[in-house]
Parts: structure tokens; C-alpha cells; sequence
């Protein structure tokens, strides 16, 4: 077969209408069901090479049946919709195939990482001594978040490892990277603290004063403390303010997980969800979640950039040869070659402003309060969610949500997911699609009630 780097890219080019084209026929891709996976499409790698037309069916068959997460009735996952200045940013990074570790490599990318990082940086208000970096995810933004706080706690911990009993403490709602971070790190998932969180889903810094004090009387080591903005069900926003008071009083590191919705700090009019954040130590956020860019692209944000280096700089004289640590970015890194995901956001950023980012936020809220009106001016629904978030969590018609949300899967209606919060379980719908329209919101739920109707079994 031929393979030239621009027929490949005409092919590329193709594709591209075809999936744009069936995405607009149907906005929810054909469902392959897992059972039938292999049989139903031929994924099979093979001894010899596959003739051009063939590979091109092969390719057109995986594109339609492959989940749909950028169309208006995908809404099961806090991520969805496309930015097109920030998917041609990324699919520029593939073509220049850079690796952010030295500036010797990544040449003017490096500077483009750092911009994000210093405007993102002066967003929260930490100050000059401040500095970030771009992990794989907001799960990996959180270990090492927790790694910095460890060392900083005890640096000989590097040297030394773990030696006396470590305890970190987060919300019951919040993200479960916290338990596997404590694991990897030494601390122990046994020594995670799921502090009781109020009516709407927020930490009650009382509590984890309350039990900072136990386990100190009990002996333990109280070093971390993970605050979460926008938490993964309800997409509730811890009080930053008042978990820092805890923390000041007791030395403890504060992080901000800010994976879903710390993206507010580009939105004048919700950034007061956030507040008190310059007093955090470290905060991350997910621009593929609330910003709208493929994924994956996490920002890790730190007050002061010491503690990244004591953390996580190594020498290594094959690697860093040229150029000092400050344009070196590998010496804040947590891999050796990494990926550059910063410049899908800066073509993004680039191209509509800081403007442009906020109305994007905005507009989240804007079709959250459609959804919520909706759903509080209907009888047929219960709401659970609060005003301030855009995960809107319901019931409809006492339906077990576990069975419509599968319902509407399997039946290729439209993809939503389902959660819980203190025992009651709920469709979570999110907004965070922001090509989305209040129509489109709309139609979401008269596809769902139109479903309901055609399936009254649901009722039983
Ligand atoms: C999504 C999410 C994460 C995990 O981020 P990944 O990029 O998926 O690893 C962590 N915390 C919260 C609150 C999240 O919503």
C-alpha cells in the first residue's frame, strides 16, 4: 500500500467529512455490543499488508461504530464538544511530534507551555515564585500534587522513604484518584480520611478539624489536604476559604482539585466559587473539561515552584545539555518524554482571548440554569443538584436511573450517565458541552420523555 505522508492526510481528510457527515445523520453512534466486538468489525492485525480500499472500509466502519462525544446528545461524561482552534492546535503538536523535555527539543513550545502556566498562575493569585506543569490528567495532576506535599512535609522521604504514619485527608465525594495517589505514594489508602460533606455536597471544614485532632492524639502525621472544585456527581465546590483557615492552623498542604470545574477562574462572574484559592499550595484543572479541548490536557499549578523541583528534578547529563533548568521543562515534569499538550490550549486561548474562555465557562452555567428551570418547573422530576453547578442530577418519574440511563444506551436514543449522593441514585446530565444550544438542552430532555413514553415498561 501507499504510504505517503500527504495521500495519508488526503485519506485523513476524508474521514474527517465522513464522521462530520454521519455525526449530523446520527448523532449517536451505532452501538456495537461488547459481546460482539471482534466478530461484528475486523480488528485482527495480520501477517501481510492490507490493500488500500480495504484499510479505508476498515477505517469508516471503526469511525461510525466509535462513541460520539462531541454531539448534542452526548452528555455522559465531563467532557464534550469540540473546540476547532484547539483540535488544530493538537493535530499541529502531532505533526511536529516535539517532546516537552528540553528546550533543545521543543524550541518555542516550551515558551508557549510557560504562558499558559504564568497567566494561569496570576488567575489564582499566587505570586511570582509560582510555576505548574502539564501532567497526563487531573488524576496525575493530584499524585503529584500529594508527592510535593509529602516532600515538603519530610524531604528525606525521598531518600529514606516513608517511615512514620502519613495522613491525608478529602471529601467522600471526591475524585477516587485521591485513594490510588495515597497508595502509590507510600502514604496508604488506609490513611485517607473521607471527611462527611453537607447537604450540597460540600466538605464541612468542621469535620476535618475534628479529625485532624483525632489523629493527631492517635499518634498519625497529617500532611495533606485535597480540596475539590466541582466535585465528579453533584459538581460541588468545596469552600476553599475555610479549609485553608484548617490548614494554616495545622501546616498542612492544601490542593485544589480543580479537574472538572477549576476552569471557573477564567470566568469573572463564577470565579467567587473559588474563592480563597491563592491561599491553596497547588492547584490543578482539566482544560478537555469545562474549556473543551481534546483531551487530554491538565494544568498543575503550584504557589511555589521549589517545591516542583525538590520534588521532581533529576540530573541527567545525556538529557539536559543545552539551554538551564528554567527552560528545561523536564526538570518539573513527572515523565522523561512527555507530550505536548499545551499547544491545542494556547491556539485555543490565542485565537478567541480570555474573553473568549470566559463566555465559554458562562455559557456552561447559562445552559445548566436552562436545564435546572426545566426540571424544577416539571413535576415529573426531582432535582438534587444546586444552583452553582453544571451537573444537573434527576429523577424522572421515580425511573430507576441505572435502568434509563442503560435503556438509553442500548437503544442509541442518547448517551447519560448515572451517580449517587448519600445513598439516593440519579441521572447526572451535565452541561459542559458548550457548542451546545438552550434548544439543544431541550431536545435532550423531550428525546428522553419521548422514549419514556414509547417504553412504558420503564415505569414498572
Ligand atoms: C476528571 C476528574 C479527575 C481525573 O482527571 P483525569 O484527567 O481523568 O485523570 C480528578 N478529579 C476530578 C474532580 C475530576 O472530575
Amino acid at each position: 500500500m501507499t504510504s505517503t505522508l500527504k495521500a495519508d492526510l488526503e485519506l485523513f481528510n476524508q474521514m474527517v467529512e465522513i464522521l462530520l457527515n454521519e455525526e449530523a445523520i446520527k448523532p449517536v453512534a451505532e452501538r456495537i455490543d461488547a459481546k460482539e466486538l471482534y466478530s461484528r468489525l475486523d480488528l485482527s492485525l495480520n501477517e501481510s499488508p492490507m490493500v488500500d480500499q480495504e484499510f479505508r472500509d476498515v477505517l469508516k466502519k471503526v469511525l461510525v461504530t466509535t462513541p460520539k462525544t462531541a454531539t448534542n446528545l452526548f452528555f455522559n461524561q465531563l467532557f464534550g464538544g469540540r473546540q476547532g482552534k484547539a483540535i488544530l492546535g493538537d493535530l499541529l503538536a502531532v505533526l511536529l511530534n516535539n517532546s516537552m523535555y528540553t528546550y533543545k527539543v521543543a524550541g518555542p513550545q516550551v515558551g508557549i507551555e510557560q504562558e499558559i502556566i504564568r497567566k494561569s498562575c496570576d488567575l489564582v493569585g499566587y505570586g511570582h515564585g509560582s510555576n505548574g506543569t502539564f501532567p497526563t490528567g487531573g488524576s496525575m495532576s493530584n499524585y503529584m500534587a500529594l508527592v510535593m506535599a509529602r516532600d515538603k512535609h519530610d524531604l528525606s522521604i525521598r531518600t529514606n522513604g516513608v517511615m512514620k504514619r502519613l495522613i491525608i485527608y478529602t471529601s467522600k465525594e471526591s475524585h477516587y484518584s485521591n485513594a490510588k495517589n495515597a497508595s502509590f505514594s507510600g502514604v496508604g489508602r488506609g490513611n485517607v480520611r473521607y471527611i462527611e460533606s453537607d447537604d450540597n455536597g460540600c466538605m464541612i471544614p468542621s469535620k476535618l478539624e475534628t479529625q485532624i485532632k483525632t489523629d493527631i492524639q492517635d499518634g498519625g502525621t497529617p500532611i495533606y489536604v485535597n480540596a475539590t472544585a466541582g466535585t465528579t456527581v453533584l459538581g460541588a465546590f468545596d469552600s476553599v476559604d475555610e479549609i485553608a483557615d484548617v490548614c494554616e492552623k495545622y501546616n498542612l498542604w492544601l490542593h485544589v482539585d480543580g479537574a472538572y470545574c477549576g476552569a471557573v477562574i477564567f470566568s469573572q462572574k463564577h470565579s467567587s466559587l473559588l474563592k480563597g484559592m491563592k491561599r491553596s499550595d497547588s492547584f490543578s484543572f482539566n482544560a478537555h473539561k469545562m474549556l473543551g479541548t481534546p483531551l487530554t490536557c491538565s494544568i498543575l499549578l503550584v504557589k511555589d515552584k521549589k517545591n516542583l523541583n525538590d520534588s521532581f528534578s533529576n540530573d541527567a547529563e545525556y538529557l539536559y545539555q543545552t539551554d538551564g533548568d528554567d527552560f528545561n521543562l523536564g526538570k518539573t515534569s513527572f515523565q522523561c518524554g512527555r507530550r505536548n499538550d499545551a499547544l491545542k490550549f494556547w491556539t485555543l486561548w490565542k485565537s478567541v482571548g480570555s474573553k473568549g474562555l470566559e463566555e465559554i465557562i458562562d455559557h456552561q452555567f447559562d445552559l445548566a440554569d436552562v436545564a435546572r428551570t426545566y426540571v424544577r418547573n416539571n413535576s415529573d422530576y426531582t432535582l438534587y443538584s444546586f444552583d452553582n453547578s453544571i451537573s444537573i442530577c434527576f429523577n424522572y418519574k421515580g425511573i430507576d436511573a441505572n435502568k434509563l440511563c442503560n435503556a438509553l444506551y442500548e437503544e442509541q436514543v442518547t448517551v447519560v450517565g448515572f451517580g449517587a449522593f448519600k445513598g439516593v441514585e440519579f441521572v447526572r446530565f451535565v452541561t459542559i458541552n458548550a457548542n451546545n444550544s438552550p434548544e439543544d438542552i431541550l431536545n435532550f430532555f423531550r428525546v428522553m420523555e419521548d422514549f419514556v413514553d414509547m417504553h412504558p415498561e420503564l415505569l414498572d
